[in-house]
């Protein structure tokens, strides 16, 4: 069978497929936790480049359902969660804890204290 060389850039490693057994496994796995989970590396990532903008202290709520609609934006040291989409398949943006989690109450949405 015609070998070719892995599709992940940079990886020199041939293959019968698309990329070799290392990065096919790795892709896999990316694959599959991101559906398994909704807080995976991902989330931690996103979270931490928000966290930086949050501290400027301009960063409007992203809750349609904003409880401070008088005074939307997240002040620095306030604490925060990073809102989903209804459907959970993206990220809405920093939210005020009390907005994201009154919310999550409606729906069933699981928190049990993992967030400091
Ligand atoms: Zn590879
Ligand atoms: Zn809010």
């Amino acid at each position: 069978m015609a070998r070719k060389v892995c599709a992940h850039p940079g990886c020199p490693n041939l293959t019968t497929g698309t990329r070799c057994t290392t990065h096919q496994r790795e892709r896999e796995r990316q694959r599959g936790t991101r559906q398994q989970r909704g807080y995976g590396p991902d989330h931690e990532r996103t979270r931490a480049a928000w966290e930086i903008e949050v501290q400027t202290g301009r960063i409007r709520c992203a809750n349609p359902n904003c409880l401070r609609p008088d005074d939307p934006f997240i002040h620095p040291g306030e604490p925060w969660d990073l809102g989903h989409t209804p459907d959970r398949t993206g990220y809405r943006g920093p939210e005020h804890s009390g907005c994201n989690r009154s919310e999550g109450g409606r729906t069933a949405h699981q928190q049990r204290g993992t967030h400091p």
